[in-house]
């Protein structure tokens, strides 16, 4: 997938759901599936403003919701009661360990959580549309935690 057909996805959706098509939507998909790593509704605003951007919050807050529901993007949550973003553009999916200590966030893939998954919505009865697999932790070695290092 490149960025034009990530707009299309965007252009169908807007067109399908009777939403407004606004260059400033295009604007936040653009830096929304270009930023590395996560990122919250304001971190985005904040990172589109420095690239003198004019889009308002309100439009960054509402396009990233059009966004996940297109799957261009994914809603995370790390257990903080922050809504996070992250890009599925040219990138595989995965899941995420947390340190509660450091706050590091370390993404892996593994086959398994994935079987696990589509197997209990099979059994169930479902067919698995999405999921979310969060591991909390506390580092073992305190010193490769950049918290212990203040
Ligand atoms: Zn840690
Ligand atoms: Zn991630």
């Amino acid at each position: 997938m490149n960025n034009k057909q990530a707009a299309e996805i965007l252009s169908d959706y807007l067109k399908k759901g009777k939403h407004r098509i606004t260059p400033e939507r295009f604007e936040v998909l653009d830096a929304a599936i270009e930023y590395e790593g996560h990122f919250t509704a304001d971190e985005l605003y904040i990172f589109m403003k420095n690239n003198n951007s004019n889009v308002s919050r309100a439009t960054v807050y509402k396009t990233l919701e059009l966004l996940t529901a297109c799957k261009l993007i994914s809603l995370r949550n790390f257990g903080d009661n922050m809504n996070r973003y992250e890009s599925n553009f040219k990138r595989k999916q995965h899941d995420h360990l947390l340190c509660l200590d450091c706050g590091r966030i370390v993404e892996f893939t593994d086959n398994k959580v994935n079987k696990i998954q589509e197997d209990i919505s099979e059994n169930l009865g479902f067919t698995s549309s999405s999921y979310s697999f969060n591991i909390f932790v506390r580092c073992k070695n305190k010193a490769n935690c950049p918290h212990y290092n203040d």
